[in-house]
């Protein structure tokens, strides 16, 4: 009677049945069996239940060196970030995972090159990452940069920044463009790679937009299926 009685009292509100299974599933760092078990809806709500707790101050602390044992022969992280540089979005740390959870590339104005997409099609097709998220941010000084280049129609921009351009023409603000320059690179992963592509069509990998709020902490995922 004791035995099912207090996991149903730890179960009754959903967010404490959550934390709870959250909690089991994460003090370990994942492993083959354990990644391939979980869908991409799953790493997804991982992720965001994460970024909740991160957000609420409740992020869970993890022991690394149990984790670093844990992964000392093999990796099998849930998920691959696509993320700026900047400083003031760690991904490990606005998800709140641990090691060995996710792939995290980071890049000025995330932005796809042949390099990035050789990496995404590494987590993907070789270590069966279930989730690819691209995630921008606001005051982001990539973006600004691209934005003042492209007004002031620079001779040479970097490359760089080229990449970011189609976004400024759609986006109103500079976080608008942020926001516009996530759904792009996530066309440009689609039309430059069969393998996720392929992935993506059937079922097995899931790519998501997101925008993180430096002022917040918050990551706000958007609908990408435009
Ligand atoms: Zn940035």
């Amino acid at each position: 009677m004791k035995t099912y009685f207090i996991p149903l009292l730890f179960c009754f509100a959903s967010w404490a049945c959550n934390a709870d299974k959250d909690m089991a599933m994460l003090s370990d760092a994942p492993n083959k069996q354990m990644q391939q078990a979980t869908p991409p809806d799953s790493v997804l709500a991982l992720l965001k239940r994460g970024n909740a707790r991160f957000v609420s101050k409740q992020s869970f602390e993890y022991d690394y060196f149990k984790q670093i044992h844990q992964t000392e022969q093999e990796q099998s992280p849930y998920a691959v970030i696509l993320e700026c540089m900047d400083s003031r979005v760690a991904a490990e740390v606005v998800f709140n995972v641990g090691l060995g959870e996710i792939f995290n590339l980071r890049v000025a104005g995330n932005v796809v090159s042949e390099d990035i997409l050789f990496s995404l099609e590494y987590a993907v097709e070789h270590v069966g990452a279930k989730l690819i998220v691209v995630m921008g941010h606001t005051h982001c000084g990539a973006i600004k940069a691209a934005y003042q280049s492209y007004e002031e129609t620079l001779k040479n921009p970097h490359h760089l920044l080229k990449q970011i351009y189609p976004a400024i023409q759609t986006g109103r603000s500079l976080d608008e463009i942020a926001q516009e320059n996530v759904f792009l690179q996530i066309k440009n992963i689609l039309a430059q790679s069969t393998i996720i592509a392929e992935a993506i069509a059937e079922n097995k990998v899931k790519i998501v937009a997101a925008l993180y709020d430096v002022e917040t902490g918050k990551v706000n995922f958007m609908n990408n299926s435009k």
